[in-house]
C-alpha cells in the first residue's frame, strides 16, 4: 500500500462520520477539511474566519502590523501545527498564507509561488495591502490589552466585538452599563464613537439600560428600544445645510460625550444614505455600516441558508454558529484527532499492513474512550 499521508488522513472522515461518536462541532470541522480551499484567489472576503500565525510570524507578538492572517482552509493545513491565534470573523481581509515574511509556502493554492516570484518587490510586507491587523492578530484583546482566553483573569466576563474596530471588549473595559445580551446586535465601543462622532446623532437608535431610579419625567432616559419617532421627531429642529433630502437626525439628547453604543439589528438600514452622508463615511472609511451583507448576522444566516454543496462550505456554517471557545475547542480537537490517526496509520507502514475499516473504527473508538494506550500506536495483527 502507499504510505499514508495526511491526505489520507482526511479520506477517514467518511468512516469518522459514519461513527457519530464526537459532538457535531468537531465532527463538522472535521469534515470540511477535505475540500483543501485557499480563499485567496476570492480577493478580499467581505467576511470570513481568521487566524494569525505567530510560529510563521514571531514578531507579530509584538507587533500586530508584522503578523499574517489565515484563511480557516490555511490555517488547518498549511500552518497545522502552528500556534494559531484565533480571530473568529474579520472583514476584507485576504488570506496571507504563504505570501508575507517567513510564512510557510500555502499548499492550497500553488498559483501563489507565481505572484512572489513575478514580485520585483524584495519586500513582501505589502502584499494585500488593504488587509487591516489590529492587536487581536498579536493575541491580546480590549483596552487591557490580555490574551483569550487569559488564564489570570478570575472575573466572569464576556467579551463583546467592536463592529468597527473589530477588536473584542470585557463588558467591565467598555465604561458604560451594557443592555442585556438579548437586546442588542451590535455594538461600537467608546474610541470609535468618539472617532465617528456622527453617531451621536443616531444615539436615538441605540439600545440604553433603562435606569428604573430615574423619574419617569426623565424622558432622556426613555430611549430605550429602536424608535423612529424619535428621529422624525427630531428632524423637523434640524438645520438643513442643503437641500438635499438627509435623515440623518440631530443628536435628541443633546450629549455630545462618546460612549459605547448598543444597536439591534437593521439599525444600519436608518443610516442615511444622502450624497453628503455618504462622503462622510467615505472619509471616516466606514462605508461598510451601510453594506447588509457586512454584518455577523447576515454572515450566520448565509452559512446556515445555504446550500451544502460542499462540506465546506457546511463546516464553515457550522464553525460560525459556534461561541469563540466552542470554535477554538472545536479546532483543537480536530487536530488532536488529525496528528493521532496519524501516528496510527504510520504504525501501518512501518508493519506493511493494510488499513482496514474496522481498524479505523476501533481508532475513533478506542479515541471516544479517551484510553490513549498502546494499543491505539500499534495495529493488532502484527506479523
Ligand atoms: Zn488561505
Ligand atoms: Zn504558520
Ligand atoms: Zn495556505
Ligand atoms: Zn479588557
Ligand atoms: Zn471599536
Ligand atoms: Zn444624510
Amino acid at each position: 500500500m502507499d504510505s499514508p499521508k495526511k491526505d489520507d488522513v482526511v479520506t477517514m472522515v467518511d468512516v469518522l462520520n459514519d461513527e457519530k461518536e464526537l459532538d457535531e462541532a468537531t465532527s463538522a470541522v472535521l469534515s470540511g477539511s477535505d475540500e483543501k480551499i485557499c480563499t485567496y484567489s476570492s480577493g478580499y472576503i467581505k467576511r470570513q474566519a481568521l487566524y494569525s500565525c505567530l510560529t510563521c510570524c514571531p514578531e507579530a507578538k509584538d507587533d500586530q502590523e508584522k503578523a499574517i492572517g489565515l484563511c480557516l482552509g490555511c490555517s488547518l493545513d498549511c500552518h497545522d501545527h502552528h500556534q494559531l491565534v484565533e480571530l473568529y470573523t474579520k472583514r476584507s481581509f485576504r488570506c496571507d498564507c504563504g505570501l508575507k515574511y517567513n510564512s510557510v509556502a500555502c499548499r492550497l493554492d500553488t498559483s501563489k509561488k507565481k505572484i512572489l516570484e513575478t514580485s520585483a518587490s524584495s519586500s513582501t510586507a505589502n502584499v494585500n495591502e488593504l488587509n487591516k491587523y489590529n492587536q487581536n492578530f498579536s493575541g491580546t484583546y480590549c483596552t487591557c490589552h490580555r490574551p483569550y482566553p487569559d488564564e489570570e483573569d478570575t472575573v466572569d466576563d464576556e467579551m463583546i466585538q467592536c463592529i468597527v474596530c473589530e477588536d473584542w471588549y470585557h463588558t467591565r473595559h467598555l465604561n458604560t452599563k451594557v443592555p442585556d445580551s438579548t437586546t442588542y446586535t451590535e455594538m461600537i465601543c467608546e474610541s470609535c464613537v468618539t472617532k465617528n462622532d456622527f453617531l451621536l446623532d443616531y444615539i436615538g437608535l441605540a439600545v440604553e439600560v433603562v435606569d428604573l431610579s430615574q423619574s419617569a419625567a426623565d424622558t432622556t432616559l426613555n430611549v430605550t428600544q429602536t424608535n423612529d419617532s424619535i428621529i422624525e421627531e427630531s428632524s423637523p429642529k434640524r438645520i438643513k445645510l442643503s437641500d438635499d433630502a438627509c435623515t440623518r437626525p440631530n443628536n435628541p439628547l443633546n450629549d455630545n460625550v462618546a460612549k459605547a453604543l448598543f444597536f439591534k439589528d437593521a439599525w444600519r438600514k436608518s443610516l442615511c444614505q444622502c450624497e453628503k452622508c455618504m462622503k462622510l463615511y467615505e472619509e471616516q472609511k466606514v462605508q461598510y455600516l451601510i453594506d447588509e451583507e457586512d454584518t455577523v448576522v447576515f454572515y450566520e444566516e448565509k452559512g446556515k441558508n445555504k446550500p451544502k454543496t460542499s462540506s465546506y462550505d457546511a463546516s464553515l456554517a457550522a464553525l460560525s454558529s459556534l461561541d469563540r471557545v466552542n470554535q477554538i475547542d472545536a479546532i483543537t480537537s480536530y487536530n488532536r484527532m488529525k496528528d493521532k490517526l496519524f501516528e496510527f496509520l504510520q504504525t501501518f507502514v512501518v508493519n506493511n499492513q493494510i488499513v482496514t475499516e474496522e481498524d479505523v473504527k476501533r481508532f475513533f473508538r478506542t479515541m471516544k474512550e479517551g484510553t490513549d494506550n498502546q494499543n491505539v500506536h500499534q495495529p493488532h495483527f502484527c506479523r
